[in-house]
């Protein structure tokens, strides 16, 4: 009798623990954040986590909406893209475990910052002024910002919009270099929390125009036929990297570059790239 109630207990604490989250077998059970990991479910785990089994799992924050890196898929609830397939290869080739915190981008930054996030994929321009606060792997990709317009528009580049209102998203290196553009060519900003409701916001006509990261923008214009169109040049192309904060997991970064080095060699990177239709660079 009391074999088959000690049974039931353990039965019940793995139910109660393991519908907690699907990346980690047995969860420790931690203090509500209010923050949403990709199942829906909310963890604040401590930094690092580690699973009763003494395992680390390192929490990886992450944008929500910034196609093809990251985009949800409504039918499942779960997230998918370019950098989502990444992280989850390199973690699988180094042999560590993470769980995904698909939060946005301002507020996987802020949670990096915090020390609530261990590391940090989400399209994320290597700059200067970043390398002051976070360590970066190895560049994993190439891309720069573009000029985005309602599809049909006269605007063909910033000295049309003086006057006028230009939608960027909070945190961005597309945000930085508004700011700039803005006082030199007289125009208003207006901040965004997420990409989708920035392009809403051109759409609508409630700015003339937006800045975005190029790929994704196009990748986007295309997978949902949106009436913009992007103009002018390719702005500040610079390398998308990993991130941790400054002098903490050294490890994770090395296992990150080694992992990449490894997909690159392996042919995976190269799967995984023209699975969600990006150019190689
Ligand atoms: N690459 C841009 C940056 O690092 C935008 C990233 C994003 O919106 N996820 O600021």
């Amino acid at each position: 009798m009391k074999k088959v109630l000690l049974l039931v207990a353990a039965l019940s604490l793995v139910l109660i623990f393991g519908a907690c989250n699907d990346t980690a077998e047995v969860h420790v059970p931690a203090a509500d954040s209010g923050i949403s990991d990709d199942a829906g479910t909310t963890n604040a785990n401590v930094t690092p986590d580690a699973n009763v089994e003494g395992e680390i799992v390192y929490q990886i924050f992450s944008d929500n909406a910034f196609p093809p890196f990251h985009m949800l898929n409504p039918n499942t609830g779960e997230f998918y893209g370019f950098d989502v397939d990444l992280i989850e290869a390199i973690a699988a080739d180094q042999g560590f475990r993470i769980e995904r915190n698909h939060v946005g981008f301002a507020a996987a930054l802020g949670a990096l910052e915090a020390g609530i996030a261990d590391g940090m994929i989400a399209g994320m321009s290597i700059t200067e002024e970043r390398r002051e606060r976070f360590d970066f792997s190895e560049g994993y990709f190439v891309a720069g910002q573009i000029l985005v317009v309602p599809r049909g528009s006269s605007i063909s580049g910033f000295a049309d919009l003086a006057g006028q209102t230009v939608a960027v998203k909070i945190g961005t290196v597309g945000s930085i270099f508004g700011e700039a553009m803005a006082e030199e060519y007289g125009f208003n900003l207006i901040f965004f929390e997420d990409s989708p409701t920035m392009y809403a916001s051109v759409m609508l006509g409630s700015a003339a125009a937006a800045i975005e990261d190029r790929p994704v923008i196009e990748f986007e214009i295309y997978r949902s036929d949106l009436a913009l169109q992007t103009v002018g040049e390719t702005l500040n192309p610079r390398y998308y990297g990993f991130a941790v904060r400054r002098g903490e997991f050294p490890e994770l970064i090395e296992m990150f570059n080694t992992g990449l080095a490894n997909l690159r060699a392996n042919g995976y990177y190269y799967e995984i790239l023209a699975r969600y239709g990006l150019a190689l660079n």
